[in-house]
């Protein structure tokens, strides 16, 4: 008994850092999460493709671009003899429902909807925007990838590569047919450094384009205007239910859920 109260007085401070600890740490963690995971799904991508043998995958990240005046910025880039990966990284939580061709895709949590411009029409532009720069280099073949953290629950159906970081790297190595030479992968490598803006200024300014463009388009949508042609939008009855749609269907499509 002596010896379990001399311990006790001996160390009640490291019992007292623990209980410290354990009622701090919990809230202290839950505070930072959300910048946790972002950084840790965009650094882990990073890491991982890190991993490819650097002799024959060239890597790329956080590629910004300026192709005649506006901005493309492309999460990874890998180019290898097998071809260009294009790939965009997308951080959401929840079910994530979407097709290849739809203008949207869907994030649900619980019963709450939020509606997302289609990563695969986002990543298609910035391969354009790709090209665009690499126009003296002909016949290379691309590869877009869609990438989602673990947090997200994928039901989406598309051709396109829609995957999970953790499936990321045999993603890229499914393709193994060799489309360009080692000269040439280096010098288009180095070409596209040469292109890439480093400037923190010029990227700050593009994020801030994209965040005005975006609330831009939600604006208009509240106003029940529509964002790709400028019609009304009109509330429209289908087969799944209430929806918002273009006034100019047939040759305007633009529909979103309500
Ligand atoms: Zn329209």
């Amino acid at each position: 008994m002596e010896t379990v109260v001399n311990i006790l007085r001996n160390s009640w401070y490291i019992l007292a850092l623990i209980i410290l600890f354990a009622i701090v740490l919990p809230s202290v963690i839950k505070l930072f999460k959300p910048r946790i995971k972002g950084f840790f799904g965009e650094k882990s991508i990073t890491f991982f493709l890190s991993r490819l043998d650097s002799k024959k995958y060239k890597v790329i990240n956080n590629l910004m671009i300026n192709v005649n005046g506006s901005i493309a910025q492309i999460d990874h880039v890998v180019i290898s003899n097998f071809g260009i990966f294009i790939i965009e990284t997308k951080n959401y939580k929840g079910f994530i429902t979407g097709n290849e061709y739809g203008d949207y895709w869907t994030q649900t949590i619980y019963k709450y909807k939020e509606k997302f411009y289609n990563p695969i029409k986002q990543n298609y532009g910035h391969i354009q925007a790709i090209k665009a720069i690499l126009k003296e280099f002909q016949n290379i073949i691309y590869y877009p990838i869609v990438v989602f953290t673990m947090e997200a629950d994928l039901k989406v159906t598309a051709d396109t590569d829609v995957v999970y970081y953790t499936h990321l790297i045999e993603t890229i190595k499914k393709y193994q047919k060799e489309n360009i030479s080692d000269v040439l992968r280096d010098k288009i490598y180095t070409y596209l450094n040469t292109q890439n803006i480093t400037d923190k200024n010029s990227k700050k300014e593009h994020i801030k384009n994209i965040q005005e463009k975006k609330n831009d388009i939600e604006n208009k949508i509240k106003s029940n205007i529509c964002p790709k042609c400028g019609s009304w939008l009109v509330i429209r009855n289908g087969k799944y239910g209430i929806f918002k749609g273009c006034s100019n269907y047939p040759k305007c499509k633009f529909t979103i859920n309500t």
